[in-house]
């Protein structure tokens, strides 16, 4: 009931987005009903982020119905009764750094999370946290849906295990009339060098058994609703949008970042412009733990293949192509076009083989 309620909803909102750069959705009424529970009182209450009022719009978006999904609790954590309570070491104040950092660690790994910053790193690669840890009495208080969605996915859980038995679909960005972005060196689109990328991981991981299917296989226009029903047509194990990035006119901006859907109730890393309500929600909210277990391993992978710099694991609501998804889905920005330096590397075939190695890598 609530996935075809969500789904409509994800669907009305495909018909209203058309691009990933562009454009600015309806904005529903802000959320009335914040409920505060903090367990740290001198610490300032969190307010979503607020939305600029706009005029009236055209076509609200329907909300599906919430009775499936828990509100989200704002509830701020001690990282110390949170390691105690999961029976991990007390964090350790990271000696040495700049601002205060604090170390917490698993089986699994190291999180360290800075005071004042939504940059956290795990296992030595960036992770955007929704909302920055505080110091109240010398003591890191980290939010309730942080600690939910972020630390315990990765310091609490086995890591997903991914073999040929699943069948992958990969999303190369873009094509036809839409190209995406463009090489600040010669004008290549964006579409050419996504085609290439995927076509490469594909070869990699069918001589290895895997089921590989891409939403385009040539330069055609293909809407992004076509996309997400194309996996769910092929019964898509893991769905992976492959893109590049711009920062135009800037040139300076280089590094790789990979994207998940941002869990509801939490703030996004990036809006570009679009509303970012922390009542929204898609079906494949379901995957949030998986979403980002797929996010951090390919992100780690491409990172230390590619030695471009790490721009982080980052949350967004409003890539379309991740909404409604069936399955695991996280979408790659392999770098910046609209930076020479790197816009030379991702023309080169080389480098875009090693940007495949490093996702088929990562899956096997
Ligand atoms: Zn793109």
């Amino acid at each position: 009931m609530f996935k075809s309620a969500a789904f409509i909803f994800a669907l009305v909102l495909l018909g209203l987005l058309a691009g990933c750069t562009t454009g600015s959705r309806p904005n529903a009424a802000p959320p009335t009903v914040w409920t505060l529970t903090n367990s740290a009182p001198n610490l300032a209450p969190v307010q979503p982020v607020p939305e600029k009022p706009t005029p009236s719009p055209i076509v609200k978006p329907i909300l599906p119905a919430k009775t499936n999904l828990p509100t989200p609790a704002l509830k701020w954590t001690s990282l110390n009764r949170w390691a105690a309570d999961h029976k991990l070491a007390q964090p350790t104040r990271v000696v040495g750094s700049p601002v205060a950092s604090y170390a917490i660690t698993s089986s699994q790994g190291t999180m360290i999370v800075e005071i004042g910053s939504r940059e956290a790193m795990w296992r030595n690669v960036a992770v955007h946290l929704g909302f920055p840890p505080e110091l109240v009495d010398d003591q890191v208080f980290v939010h309730g849906l942080d600690l939910e969605k972020n630390l315990a996915p990765l310091l609490l859980t086995k890591p997903i295990r991914f073999n040929p038995e699943h069948v992958l679909v990969l999303d190369p960005g873009h094509g036809g009339n839409k190209t995406g972005t463009i090489s600040v060196r010669d004008g290549r689109p964006e579409k050419d060098f996504t085609l290439d990328w995927a076509r490469r991981i594909q070869t990699l991981l069918s001589t290895n058994g895997w089921t590989v299917w891409l939403t385009r296989t040539n330069d055609a226009d293909i809407s992004l609703s076509n996309r997400v029903s194309f996996a769910e047509t092929h019964h898509a194990d893991l769905f992976i949008s492959l893109h590049f990035n711009s920062s135009a006119p800037d040139k300076k901006q280089s590094g790789i970042e990979t994207f998940c859907l941002t869990p509801t109730g939490m703030p996004s890393t990036l809006t570009r412009g679009y509303s970012d309500l922390w009542t929204d929600h898609y079906p494949n909210n379901r995957f949030d733990n998986e979403n980002l277990q797929l996010a951090v391993r390919l992100h780690t992978a491409l990172v230390r293949a590619s030695g471009e710099e790490d721009r982080g694991v980052r949350r967004a609501r409003f890539m379309t192509v991740l909404q409604g998804e069936q399955c695991p889905a996280v979408l790659i920005e392999g770098g910046f076009l609209s930076n020479p330096h790197e816009a030379a590397k991702i023309e080169s075939a080389e480098f875009r083989q090693k940007l495949a190695e490093a996702v088929a890598d990562a899956l096997q």
